[in-house]
This record gives structure tokens, sequence and C-alpha cells, in this order.
């Protein structure tokens, strides 16, 4: 079995593997990486992925360390430079968005996206690309292994999504761990799908397994959604771990070919998750559902979490969720927010835990000053020839607590002028817009007469 790169990318880049283009720090496009098949400018280039500032030929991205910086390439491909409209009809220069990564998930084509020059400005000292030449007037990309983080950053919007701070927190509550079976509807756009593959993966299975192996039974009812899908968990390599099912689960539940997942958990991203709640039961009471079998693991309490924008959804649902037996309900909304962090190498003053509480006229200063600083920060590593990846890193490993300040005059650098300085952090004004209500909630596992019996004589009170 090839292993997905979501679950192990290995050390290096690999043709016909997915990889994610970093242009800045939020504009990541997907691209799987080809092997040169074609004939140009005299020499082989085969695909290539465009940007406004620079053109970059798969096998200058092939088999190199994952976070390699890419320099661009001279390549004409007669599509540089030209100014293109965006479907938006917004002005080319502006950063892609996700009209413009909506076109770069297709395998073989040629890709344009835009990228502001400022972001992708070269830096001296690069490691240049052997073939083809080094383009010196023009920017350079990172390359990224795939992550399910970085895939709901980037992924083609087919719906709305769930992001990561709401997923991190769902799987958790909701006890996704390796060797785990969820249940998730609907798959949308793969954003969940593909975080809770990497939290209940636990190896792929062979043929002499026995050991229960993680995977998650995905619904999705859209036939255009179910199709792309399939084919980007097979692009993706997770078609063992995420099974996806074209299916209206309201109205045909969640068992498969009518043989139960023996699920431990259940997400539902549907917008009448009550209507869904009818098939998460133990037993059903029907008439004429006799060879009726749960989708839920019997041998244990399953874990529900419902993802819904509004608060109408969330009363229907626990309202459901209540005649059904389920018990600790409750809601939760994730309310992220995200804090920039600096260091302050001048002398700032913006305390470290009171940056939110500066007028925004003190924070424009700073923050002026802040990018003076970046870049003489910048100019200085180039100097000391250490590159511009080195002068735009931040190590993790640093003491964070060290408040070394070198003061407005007379600053002297070390050698690692980034470590110097206080660490200025500076909240979001606003807290990010509502995203939905999480409703958790347990299905107790059945208990019956015979199980109690059985666990008495094997267990018998005091012995
Ligand atoms: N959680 C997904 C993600 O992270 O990408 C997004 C899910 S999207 C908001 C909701 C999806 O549920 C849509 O793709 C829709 O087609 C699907 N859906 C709605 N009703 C459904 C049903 N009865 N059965 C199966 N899928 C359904």
């Amino acid at each position: 079995h090839n292993i997905s790169p979501f679950l192990d990318p290995g050390s290096r880049t690999k043709a016909n593997s997915l990889a994610i283009v970093q242009l800045s720090r939020d504009n990541l496009v997907p691209v799987y990486l080809q092997r040169p098949t074609g004939e140009h400018d005299g020499y082989k280039e085969g695909a290539v992925v465009n940007t406004k500032y620079g053109s970059y030929p798969h096998s200058t991205m092939l088999d190199v360390p994952w976070g390699s910086q890419i320099r661009a390439s001279k390549v004409d491909t007669g599509s540089r430079g030209r100014k293109r409209k965006r479907p938006d009809g917004e002005d080319a220069g502006r950063p892609a968005t996700d009209n413009n990564n909506n076109n770069n998930n297709n395998n073989t084509e040629e890709k344009t996206v835009e990228t502001p020059k400022e972001e992708s400005e070269p830096t001296n000292g690069a490691a240049a690309v052997a073939k083809p030449a080094v383009d010196d007037n023009s920017g350079f990309i990172h390359i990224l292994p795939p992550t399910p983080e970085i895939w709901t950053m980037s992924l083609p919007h087919r719906t709305q999504v769930v992001y990561t701070p709401d997923y991190s927190y769902i799987l958790h509550r909701i006890r996704a761990r390796p060797g785990s079976v969820l249940i998730e509807a609907g798959a949308g756009s793969g954003s969940f799908s593909h975080a809770s593959a990497r939290a209940v993966f636990n190896g792929y299975p062979t043929p002499e397994y026995t050991k229960r192996k993680g995977k998650v039974y995905s619904f999705e009812y859209h036939e255009q959604r179910y199709h792309k899908m399939k084919s980007e968990l097979e692009e993706h390599g997770l078609e063992g771990i995420v099974q996806l099912t074209h299916r209206d689960v309201y109205k045909d539940g969640f068992n498969i070919d009518g043989v139960s997942p023996q699920a431990d958990a259940v997400f539902l991203d549907l917008p009448a998750p009550w209507e869904a709640l009818q098939h998460l039961v133990r037993r059903r009471s029907t008439p004429g559902n006799d060879g009726w079998v749960s989708p839920l693991n019997p041998s244990k309490s399953v874990y529900i979490c419902t993802f819904s924008p509004c608060i109408e959804q969330v009363t229907k649902t626990v309202s459901a969720m209540r005649r059904l037996g389920w018990v600790d309900i409750e809601m939760v909304e994730i309310a992220h927010r995200k804090l920039h962090t600096v260091r302050d190498r001048i002398g700032l003053n913006l305390p470290v835990d009171r940056g939110v509480n500066n007028s925004p006229k003190d924070v424009e200063e700073a923050l002026a000053r802040l990018t003076e600083i970046e870049n003489r920060a910048r100019e200085h590593a180039r100097d000391s020839q250490l590159g511009g990846d080195d002068a735009d890193a931040t190590p993790m490993d640093v003491d964070t607590t060290t408040t070394k300040q070198n003061g407005n005059d007379g600053r002297q650098w070390s050698s690692k002028p980034w470590l110097d300085g206080r660490l200025v952090t500076r909240g979001e004004p606003e807290v990010k817009t509502h995203t939905s209500y999480l409703v958790f909630a347990i299905l107790p596992r059945e208990w019956t007469e015979e199980q109690e019996a059985a666990a008495l004589a094997r267990w018998p009170c005091g012995g």
C-alpha cells in the first residue's frame, strides 16, 4: 500500500504525489507533482506552476526536502507577465484567493496564480536549482508536505468547511484516536474527512490483520461533490481509511449493504441533523425493521457532535437527542482568535501582555518600526551569509523568556538578531465571526439482563 502523504510524507517530495506550494503565508496552492514529460525551450520541462512573478516547473520541485525554498526558473510558458483578469473581476497582482486555488487542483495543466511581488522577492544566497536556470528577477516559493491543516487552507471549496480550530476540538471531544471508527455526514469538501482520517489512522490493513483499524465512514448525497471527493481521496492515498458512500442519510441511514460500521463516534455537518438521528439508535421499534442492525458499536458508549450555524437547528437537534436517549448533551461555540507575536528589538513601548490596549496610532507606529527592523534583520542575515530562510525563521527551541534589551541607540546585533528583544503579542481586535454551534452528546452502551447475568457470573460480587 502506498502510504498517504497526509499520514507519512517521507522526508522529500516525490512524483505523483500531492505537495503544497506556499506563495505567501496564507496563500497555499495544492499541486500534484509530475515528472517532466514535455520538451520546451531545449530542456524537458513538463508541468509548470506559474505565478505572476515566477514560473516553477515541477522538475525543480521534485526530490527536494520538504520545506525547501524553490527559486523561480527562466521559463517562457507564454503566460507569465501577461496580465490576467481574475474570475472575480479583481485585478491581477493581488494575493491569490480561493478563486485561484479552485483552478489549481488539476493534475496536468499549466497553472497560473498571482502573487504580490513584495511577498515573493528573491533572496541572495539562497540555494539555486540546477536546471532549469534560475530567474534572478523573480521570486521564490516554499514547498510543504500536505497536512489536514494545510489542506483545509488550500482545498477547493465546494461547500462551507469545518476549520482547524473547530475540528481539533471536535475530534478531541468525540474521542477520535488511532483505531476509532467514525461516521461522518455530509462529506462536503472533505476538510473534516482529512483531519479525522489522520486522527483514526493506525496502520493500513494487511491481509492477515486482526486488529481493528481506524476508519471513517463518510456520506455525501450531492453527486458531483461525491465524485470529486472520491477522486481526491484516491489521489491522496486515503481511500483505504475514508470510505465514501453516495447517499441521503436522512432516508437511508449509515449501514453499508446492511452491515453495521459499528461506529464509536459520529460527526454530523448536515442542514437537519435531527433527521439523521433516527438512524443512530441502538434498536428500532418501527414495524418491518426486523433485520435492522444499529450502525453504532454495541459494546461502547458512542460520542456525537453535530455542527450547525443556527440556534434553531441546535434546539431541534437537542430535542431529538433527548427523545432518543442521548445524555450529557452540551453546546459549545469555538471563538478562535489569532495572536500576532513579534520580537521587540528596539524597546517598543508595547508591553508583552498588554499589546491589545495600545491605541491604534501606537500600534501603527510600533508596527512601522518593527517592519523596519525585520528588514534590517533580513539584510543582516544576508550579509552574514545566513540566507533568507533563516532570517524569517522563528526558532522554537529558544528561551522565549529572554528579555534582552538593546535599547534604541547603540543597538548591538548578536549573531542571531531575531532572538534579540522581548516578545510582543498583539491580538486581533475582533473575535472571528461565528462559524457554527457544536452540540455534543453521549449514547450509553446498551446493557441487557443477560449481559448483567454474564457479568455477575464472571465477576461475582465480592469475588
Ligand atoms: N464537513 C464538510 C467539510 O468540512 O468539508 C462540509 C459539509 S457541508 C457544510 C454539508 C454537506 O452535507 C453538503 O455537501 C451536502 O451536500 C451534504 N448533505 C446535506 N444533506 C445530506 C443528506 N441528507 N445526506 C448526505 N449528505 C447530505
